[in-house]
């Protein structure tokens, strides 16, 4: 996804070394808190999903029809299961009823379904229908949708929301293969994380296949009045007809960035890679369901200035699809991993200087991040500690930025080439696999570091993924690219003159890190003769918007009001929504309107957009 921390080294890698083992759902080495499953001893391998989507009733109705392995020649199968409404179960192909059972509903992680079979069972069939308060799901209505026409309903399945629409056993250690058949409203297509149709077909049912092993956060579905063009053999956009067009535009280099990134890490193993523009409520940038990337509309800025994001969610196909992390406590494996990968595809797709600034900008939101929450706190630790929490949380600059920053710090220690070799065999020696973070580390121990305790306790390691805050042996990032926009800032703290400085600062990077240094005493009139030279206001880029709205409330720039309350009631992206939220409410008149807008915009955001503003604002 993207939004937007030594001493028994030696022991750890023995440990991890000796429990190295390659199937991770039988794999006793680790415990995902997160999942009521016990795959050690009932685990599932494919998934025969059957589903009718209904938008007047918005509940989906369908069998889940599970391949398992019971490993323990058991008589109890468990799966995830929340706000589900069970039928009945059956087992087997002649669907012999047979027991079950819902435990109590757990905040976040909803309820364990227990299933009784048989030692020798092979198939285990589900009968269910989804709540209208399923968390994955959103169901737009026509006015939420660029065409206005028809509804529209998508999943969001990370982190463990997966089981809010399909009874499985949702923990990111535990894969499957999967095929499904879904029937929609005639005038509508339905699309997946799998093989997907380029055309609407006359009944309305649709059959996907994916024949690659997954984790159940990358089971996902879309269903609305959608068009497909493609962009090259291999590459294409999905999106509602009025938009396509302009999707197809904005992200042109799909194609050179596949090739790119096959030439880095080895080659893309998922057929097809083609990206889904969502409606506007969509509360990510990207999310990377394999073959088909769900995608923010505020990614189409009209100049191609935001396609890091597309170079993010193509990176996923290794680094989180590909090779998984076991747990979310292990989310940097995912995030840390991609952040790196995508810039290495900026690198080579716009050049080292674009990604050299994304890396300069990223840092200082990780910086300012570990500010906020404070560099002793243990949200700041690479190796998450989130049991008994909702793994959501997970989700900040720490698994992304400072999982970025080690890899890179990895990178300047061994130097690139022997860096590169490393990372193509870590995702081809594990491909379709879940990895701790122990795991990893044993793997750089053996692979990478050949054993050299000097250089691993050199690198601080340890400290690095187990420790709080930014170790500070951490590899430089290079300001330097932005020297050119230091002088104007200087020059603009003296002279209070910025005519013919939008000539000067032109790319989207070079303006959010002009936008982000603007002196403190800035204020109301000083941002107007900002606004006269750069149109900030007008702007349609998202990231610019944000950035120069949450100035505009601090120092109270009126122009940006109407602009910022439109902004919010259109826009569904949590990193956008959080930070213009947190400083509407440093006021209590700047609170008054939070919960203003919020009442009236609530019902375009997405389930998980409400909750964590809803939070914000209580
Ligand atoms: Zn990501």
């Amino acid at each position: 996804m993207k939004k937007l921390h030594v001493l028994l080294l030696l022991c750890l890698f023995a440990a991890c070394n000796e429990k190295g083992k390659d199937n991770n759902a039988t794999d006793a080495s680790y415990k995902d808190e997160q999942t009521f499953a016990q795959p050690d001893k009932a685990v599932v391998k494919h998934l025969n999903l059957t589903l009718a989507v209904d938008f007047a009733t918005q509940q989906m109705t369908g069998k889940a029809a599970w391949d398992i392995d019971n490993v323990s020649k058991g008589n109890e199968i468990i799966f995830d299961a929340n706000t589900l409404s069970i039928q009945k179960v059956t087992l087997g192909d002649d669907e012999k009823e047979t027991k079950y059972s819902l435990d109590s509903a757990v905040k976040y992680k909803g309820q364990a379904l227990h299933v009784a079979i048989q030692p020798d069972t092979k198939k285990v069939n589900i009968y269910y229908t989804t709540s209208k308060n399923a968390t994955a799901v959103q169901w737009l209505t026509p006015a939420q949708t660029a065409g206005k026409k028809s509804p529209f309903l998508f999943t969001q399945s990370e982190s463990i929301l997966a089981r809010t629409w399909v009874p499985c056993q949702d923990g990111p250690g535990i894969r499957f293969t999967y095929e499904a058949t879904v029937t929609v409203p005639k005038d509508l297509m339905a699309v997946m994380s799998a093989d997907n149709p380029q055309q609407k077909n006359a009944e309305g049912v649709y059959h996907f296949k994916q024949s690659h092993p997954i984790p159940s956060y990358l089971l996902a579905l879309a269903v609305g009045d959608l068009a497909f063009k493609a962009i090259d053999n291999r590459t294409g956009v999905y999106a509602e007809p009025s938009v396509v067009e302009k999707a197809a535009w904005e992200f042109v280099d799909m194609g050179k960035m596949v090739d790119a990134a096959e030439k880095l890490y080895g080659p893309y193993r998922w057929g097809r890679y083609d990206v889904l523009i969502l409606p506007p409520s969509f509360p990510f940038g990207g999310m990377e369901n394999p073959n088909l990337t769900f995608a923010t509309p505020t990614l189409i800025a009209g100049d191609r200035s935001l396609v890091n994001v597309i170079a993010h969610e193509l990176a996923h196909s290794w680094s989180g699809n590909l090779v998984t992390n076991a747990t979310w406590n292990d989310m940097w494996l995912n995030e840390g991993f991609t952040v790196y990968f995508e810039r290495r595809i900026v690198e080579a797709v716009y050049g080292k200087k674009d990604a050299q600034m994304q890396e300069v900008l990223g840092r200082q939101e990780l910086l300012h991040f570990m500010h906020e929450i404070g560099d002793t706190s243990r949200d700041t630790k690479l190796k998450g500690e989130y049991d008994g929490r909702d793994p959501d949380d997970a989700i900040t600059d720490i698994p992304y930025e400072k999982g970025y920053a080690f890899l890179r710090t990895l990178e300047e220690a061994v130097g690139r080439d022997s860096f590169d070799v490393f990372l193509k065999q870590y995702f081809d020696t594990h491909a379709f696999q879940s990895r701790t973070t122990e795991q990893f580390l044993a793997d750089v121990n053996s692979k990478l570091l050949k054993g050299d305790t000097a250089k691993a306790n050199a690198i601080r390691i340890h400290e690095w993924v187990y420790g709080t805050g930014l170790p500070s042996n951490v590899a430089p990032t290079h300001p330097e690219n932005f020297k050119a926009i230091d002088s104007l800032l200087a020059a603009w703290s003296q002279t209070g003159n910025a005519t013919g400085f939008s000539k000067l600062v032109v790319n989207t990077n070079e303006k959010l890190y002009f936008i982000s240094h603007l002196p403190e005493n800035t204020d109301a009139a000083k941002m107007a003769v900002l606004d006269k030279e750069f149109r900030f206001t007008q702007s349609g880029n998202a990231e610019i918007q944000c950035a120069w709205y949450v100035l505009g409330i601090r120092y109270k720039y009126t122009p940006v009001d109407e602009p910022l309350k439109k902004f919010l009631s259109s826009v569904g992206r949590r990193k956008f929504l959080t930070p213009l939220y947190k400083e509407l409410i440093k006021t209590p008149e700047g609170k008054v309107r939070a919960l203003a807008i919020f009442e009236s915009a609530k019902a375009g955001y997405h389930p998980l957009a409400v909750q964590s503003i809803g939070d914000l604002l209580k």
